[in-house]
């Protein structure tokens, strides 16, 4: 199991307008004890080649959804400039501390059902183990197709219920949940694992393209990782990889899909020079924009909401009275 091991998040929040509870890493070690120190330097490695062989070597505007504490980002380098987004405000501090103050970063505190983005805008995204978190992940994909352009890619990683490990364990009767039928398990609260058929479904559903899939982490294993040296099980895994094209059986699997050309998206793109960032948000409550710059905060001049511009870092959880 994923994400196991480490302070677990600690507050499960509902949205007053009844979106689904988000999983909050506010305050969370997730970082240090899980990637620094937690003994995942094969499955950091295997994500790095997955991220090289499907994100387009260069680009505008890329929309990091879940991006914590920023462990992947360097890995998008080849793009203009790169929005990470994270609810959790600790969690994009310290990327802010990892990646410097920089131009090419935009923090963002949302909730991935309201993203405070114009349609159109971006033309990738990536989500990483952060679908994992959506407790209505169709609902969480449909709000990243819009706010991507036509042909826009995205690269997103599930945690896979379909693994071998769950295949046996069930076999011998040792779970009792199917590996085999559609639907999500929850198996600790807020962390889900998918049916590779499933998120295929969605995506189609949603207009997406899938182009590619790569399996990842097939020797997750605590004895393998022990005995076998990283490079070794990071060269196999990169081989392995490719089987993804054909079965889907290890715990984690990406895949890169395009969203599809639609004749309304046609031509009534949005695509704001990337200087003005003011271009790029709307209010994601009434969906209004452009917002008001108020240099402490955004201002909604349709629902009068304010959203704080605190420290870099654009807060779009909740809207704050002045
Ligand atoms: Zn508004």
């Amino acid at each position: 199991m994923r994400r196991v091991g480490y302070n677990l998040p600690g507050s499960f929040l509902m949205d007053k307008q009844n979106t689904p509870p988000v999983c909050d890493y506010e305050g969370s070690d997730y970082q240090s004890s899980f990637w620094d120190q937690g003994g995942r330097e094969y499955e950091d490695r295997t994500e790095a080649i997955a991220i090289k062989r499907l994100l387009p070597k260069s680009g505008r505007l890329l929309l990091e959804l879940g991006a914590g504490a920023g462990r992947n980002t360097p890995r998008y380098l080849g793009f203009d400039r790169i929005i990470l987004l994270d609810y959790s405000r600790t969690q994009l501090e310290q990327a802010r501390q990892r990646l410097g103050t920089s131009e090419k970063y935009i923090y963002v505190a949302a909730d991935v059902y309201r993203l405070p983005f114009v349609d159109g805008l971006f033309d990738a995204a990536t989500m990483i183990r952060t679908l994992h978190h959506m407790a209505d992940a169709p609902k969480a994909l449909r709000q990243v197709r819009n706010v991507l352009q036509s042909g826009g890619t995205f690269i997103l990683e599930f945690a896979n219920k379909l693994n071998l490990k769950a295949i046996l364990r069930y076999i011998l009767g040792r779970q009792k949940w199917s590996p085999f039928s559609l639907e999500p398990v929850e198996f600790v609260k807020l962390n889900f694992d998918f049916h590779p058929k499933a998120v295929r479904n969605w995506l189609k559903a949603l207009g997406f393209t899938i182009e590619k899939t790569l399996t990842l982490s097939h020797f997750r294993m605590g004895i393998l990782k022990r005995i076998v040296p990283t490079n070794i099980l990071v060269f196999l895994d990169s081989i392995f990889q490719w089987t993804g094209a054909l079965w889907q059986l290890s715990p984690s699997v990406f895949v890169r899909a395009s969203r599809d050309e639609t004749p309304s998206s046609h031509g009534v793109q949005t695509s704001p020079a990337l200087t003005n960032l003011l271009l790029f948000f709307k209010c994601p409550d009434c969906s209004y924009y452009p917002l008001m710059d108020a240099k402490d905060y955004l201002e909604c001049s349709s629902c009068r909401k304010r959203w704080e511009v605190k420290d870099g870092i654009y807060d779009f959880r909740e809207s704050h009275a002045y």
